[in-house]
């Protein structure tokens, strides 16, 4: 059979429409802040998206622009005085980070009640609680993704390729709140297709292009490509060979088009979120 296509940005525009008609309801307007160092031009490319959306959620974006030389005290003391602003309700920093600037010190620096990627550890915390306040936006959209196919999750062996804070690790998180059996695979995993045969959900994050073939992907699966990967001729490609995965799958995810504007659609859910709470 081929797969159905799941169309993430049909999905993510009705998201934004909904966060629209919420935002409207807020006494104040909604304003985060976007922090961008350097000039990376994927980097920059994902701000642009951002701020699309934006306009189309009805969200106020106040993009910070910030030299690739910025030192960490620096950096630190911008995100300092955007916690204590109480006009600016999320604050996100746009990943990676130049190389003197240790992420980690960074994402623990924002305050948790403004972190909208979730990736502050009392955020992730709370995720693995069970109790999520920001869910990072990539595994959260995904749960959205999956719910538009109607399947019920709880049972459903799952296996979630690769083990990033930004996507695996939260993705097994969100998985196990569902009651789904999760294999979590990475770099050192031996056997990866064979678990990947088992699996009725693949969730490829590895960054590899085309890297997992259609034969390793059980009849009917569900396949849900999260690599964005620019090949030489300049077009872009997921983790997944989507040519042999569609031929097997029964719901497979584009790549343009399928995770990655449902990422975007959820940063904004949690800006609302994050306006919400800060009128509390
Ligand atoms: P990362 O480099 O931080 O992590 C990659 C993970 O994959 C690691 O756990 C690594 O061990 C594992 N891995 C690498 N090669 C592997 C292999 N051959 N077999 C099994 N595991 C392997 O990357 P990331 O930030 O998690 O991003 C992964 C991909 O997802 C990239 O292509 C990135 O551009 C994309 N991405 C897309 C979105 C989106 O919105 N669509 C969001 C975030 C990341």
């Amino acid at each position: 059979m081929t797969a159905k296509i799941i169309n993430g940005r049909q999905i993510a525009d009705e998201y934004l429409r909904r966060i629209k008609q919420n935002v409207a309801k807020l006494s104040t307007p909604a304003i985060f802040a976007a922090i961008l160092v350097g000039d990376d031009p994927a980097s920059k490319s994902y701000v642009s998206a951002k701020k699309l959306a934006c306009n189309k959620a009805g969200i106020v974006p106040k993009i910070i622009e910030l030299p690739k030389t910025i030192d960490e005290p620096k950096l630190l003391h911008i995100i300092n005085d955007l916690n204590q602003d109480k006009n600016i309700s999320g604050i996100l920093i746009q990943l990676p980070l130049p190389k003197q600037i240790n992420t980690q010190t960074i994402i623990e620096a924002i305050d948790p009640n403004k972190d909208i990627d979730g990736f502050h550890p009392i955020n992730i915390g709370l995720l693995a609680q069970k109790h999520p306040r920001f869910r990072p936006c990539t595994p959260y959209g995904i749960m959205e993704l999956l719910k538009h196919t109607g399947i019920h999750l709880a049972g459903k062996d799952v296996i979630v390729i690769g083990a990033s804070l930004i996507v695996g690790l939260p993705m097994t998180l969100e998985l196990l709140m569902k009651d789904c059996t999760v294999t979590t695979c990475h770099a050192e995993t031996k056997n990866l297709s064979n678990k990947i045969k088992q699996a009725d959900i693949v969730i490829a994050a590895i960054g590899q292009p085309n890297y997992i073939k259609g034969k390793w992907i059980k009849e009917n699966a569900i396949v849900i490509d999260v690599g964005i990967n620019r090949l030489p001729d300049g077009t872009l490609t997921g983790d997944v060979d989507f040519e042999s995965a569609k031929e097997k799958a029964s719901w497979i995810t584009p790549v343009p088009g399928g995770v990655g504007p449902m990422t975007v659609a959820m940063l904004l859910q949690n800006a609302l979120l994050a306006a919400a709470l800060h009128l509390t």
